[in-house]
């Protein structure tokens, strides 16, 4: 990210120009949001619902790095990942905020193009953008973005549901999205004092695709619904499949078996892990923002959870005293251990 001869310093349109610049033409889609931008504060409005909000802080240098994550891709992953966190509470996510720190070296366009991902975002999973705050920081580019979303009454599914006998279900793949940041990382280094390096991402592609741009499985929410599930716990896994199920297996009280042979994993990362000598079960179980739905279902709803697309079953919920586990191949019991993906190294 260099900032361009032509480009326009922010303190040309101030701060109020700079607002209304990135958010021209946002119009509400959602019935709950009855004024957006534009007021001292947002106005929603919930009849018979449950609304969950959460939200996230990203700074530059810590949760992300411009030397190759372009900004439209940075604004579409900082709403995705919250929008993520409101589908694993199997709700819809309906408006979110977001707030800038914003340092010198950023001109608005470089801004423009953080909006652009934010709102395709927006676009893509129907979420309207209500408000925000605007600053200077100091030192680099700081967003935080706080998302809402709402679900019937009584739909909102948690961490701590899981029962004895429950099935372990995820959605989608795991470790593509860390094996991606290892390809982004390998071609950084490798292009470290060489300005017309080009980066080679062949047969690579899902795996960056995986890293860069994230998606929420918005879609398993409303497949969930229509298949008439309603898990007993949920949550997304962003630091990794252990580390995951270790919290529903925390809060639930409950302990858990998770078979090596069922854990879903893409070629292409199978074929990272081998070109990088690493352990591809650790990475699939450690690797972490992959932004896939893992949830627990009654062993009753066995049949209606294995016809989901897209949907595994991978293991089952114990007793608590029999602690939480990864069944081998070769059929041996290794604890699982909660190593985020930050502590794979
Ligand atoms: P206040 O002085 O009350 O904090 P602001 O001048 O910061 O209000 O914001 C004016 C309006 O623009 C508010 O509706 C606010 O939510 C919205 N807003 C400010 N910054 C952003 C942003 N980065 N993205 C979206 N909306 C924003
Ligand atoms: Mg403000």
């Amino acid at each position: 990210m260099q900032p361009q001869e032509k480009e326009t310093e922010i303190s040309q349109l101030g701060e109020f120009g700079l607002i209304h610049h990135l958010t021209d033409g946002i119009e509400p889609k959602n019935s709950s949001t009855l004024k957006g931008i534009g007021d001292d504060a947002a106005i929603l409005t919930y009849p018979d619902t449950d609304v969950v909000v959460s939200t996230d802080l990203l700074l530059e240098g810590v949760h992300f790095d411009l030397t190759y994550v372009p900004l439209k891709h940075l604004g579409y992953k900082s709403a995705v990942v919250n929008i993520s966190d409101i589908c694993a509470m199997n709700a819809t996510p309906r408006q979110i905020t977001v707030s800038l720190g914003i340092s010198k070296r950023f001109t608005v366009e470089h801004m423009e193009q953080l909006y652009d991902g934010i709102r395709l975002a927006c676009q893509v999973y129907g979420v309207d953008l209500v408000g925000g705050d605007t600053t200077a920081s100091r030192q680099g580019l700081v967003i935080s973005v706080t998302v809402i979303g709402d679900a019937p009454r009584n739909m909102v599914v948690r961490r701590d549901g899981a029962h004895d006998t429950d099935l372990i279900c995820v959605s989608g793949d795991l470790g593509a999205a860390y094996m991606g940041l290892q390809v982004l990382e390998r071609e950084k280094a490798a292009s470290a004092g060489r300005p017309d390096f080009i980066p080679k991402f062949d047969g690579k592609e899902y795996l960056v695709e995986r890293q860069l741009k994230p998606e929420a499985r918005k879609d398993i929410v409303e497949a969930l619904a229509k298949a008439g599930i309603k898990p007993t716990s949920m949550i997304d896994v962003s630091d990794g499949l252990s580390s995951e199920l270790l919290h529903i297996c925390k809060a639930s009280n409950t302990g858990c078996r998770v078979y090596e042979d069922r854990i879903p994993i893409d070629y292409q990362t199978a074929v990272m892990a081998k070109e990088l000598n690493m352990n591809l079960v650790t990475a699939a179980l450690n690797g972490g923002e992959d932004y896939e739905l893992l949830f627990t279902v009654p062993l009753t709803d066995h049949e209606r959870v294995s016809s989901m697309k897209g949907v595994h079953v991978i293991g089952r919920i114990t007793r608590p005293e029999l602690g939480c586990a990864l069944v081998t191949r070769d059929d041996q019991e290794m604890p699982l251990q909660a190593q985020g993906w930050n502590h794979m190294a």
